[in-house]
């Protein structure tokens, strides 16, 4: 992490989700953001999926109501069953990668990579600058050389 880098702490207690947005600003820097928790990642699967299914079904519900619905679902889980987050389709080694619309990102969108190692969750204003960070991120905290 260089000097530019700029850590920006997730909301208090009782936020949640609040990791999933960072803080605006350093448009060109590597920005930390602070990872979420696995019932978190699981409240955001359900209000998803929720969301788009209702969608496909053409209800008018609206965000109040999904998102409680969603922590319903989620909380009734979370209350009978060990929740581990454990993405299925990224292949061992490689990032989780994502990105997001960004109206103050230079070019429109957000480019996120997360090490599956250590947890260390980055913004990124494109995708090219994303995978550099993460070889270069890699390379340093877990002696991995890429070719
Ligand atoms: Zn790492």
């Amino acid at each position: 992490m260089g000097a530019a880098a700029e850590y920006v702490a997730q909301a208090g207690p009782g936020a949640r989700g609040a990791g999933w947005t960072p803080r605006l600003g350093g448009s060109m820097a590597t920005v930390e953001i602070q990872r979420p928790t696995d019932i978190d990642r699981l409240h955001e699967a359900i209000r998803e999926e929720l969301r788009i299914h209702i969608g496909f079904a053409g209800l008018d519900i609206e965000d109040g109501t999904l998102d409680n619905l969603a922590e319903m679902v989620t909380s009734r889980i979370d209350y009978g069953f060990n929740i581990e987050w454990a993405p299925k389709w990224i292949t061992p080694g490689d990032p989780h990668r994502w990105h997001e619309v960004g109206n103050d990102s230079p070019s429109g969108e957000w480019h996120f990579r997360e090490c599956l190692t250590c947890g260390r969750m980055t913004r990124h204003s494109n995708s090219d600058r994303a995978d550099a960070d993460y070889r270069s991120h890699t390379e340093e905290a877990h002696q991995i050389r890429h070719t």
